[in-house]
């Protein structure tokens, strides 16, 4: 089976210039406590990854797309969940892959 982040799903990436739409997603999540920093989809294919990511709506933790795994955004292709941010508690980045952008 080829895991290779190909198939990642750019097909509009020339969308929303100017006043992008705001991002409702992160007014709906729970309060969530992120999993085991680790990737467990990476350890069972004895992979290594760049960067931790947690689901806000689960608390899933799984790699970023620059990890060669890409699962971060195989989990939101999976359940919709669409907001990550870093395991860094310091960090106030998040990601929303359905607005496709920091929120
Ligand atoms: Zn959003
Ligand atoms: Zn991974
Ligand atoms: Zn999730």
């Amino acid at each position: 089976m080829a895991l290779d982040a190909q198939g990642t799903k750019v097909t509009d990436r020339a969308g929303l210039n100017g006043q992008a739409p705001r991002c409702d997603h992160i007014d709906q999540l729970p309060t969530v406590e992120p999993g085991l920093p680790e990737c467990k989809e990476c350890l069972g294919l004895g992979r290594t990854w760049a960067q931790l990511l947690v689901c806000l709506t689960c608390g899933w933790v799984a790699c970023s797309d620059d990890s060669r795994g890409g699962h971060s955004r195989a989990h939101y292709e999976e359940t919709d969940h669409p907001v990550v941010a870093t395991l860094a508690s310091k960090s106030t980045w998040r990601w929303c892959y359905v607005h496709r952008r920091t929120v």
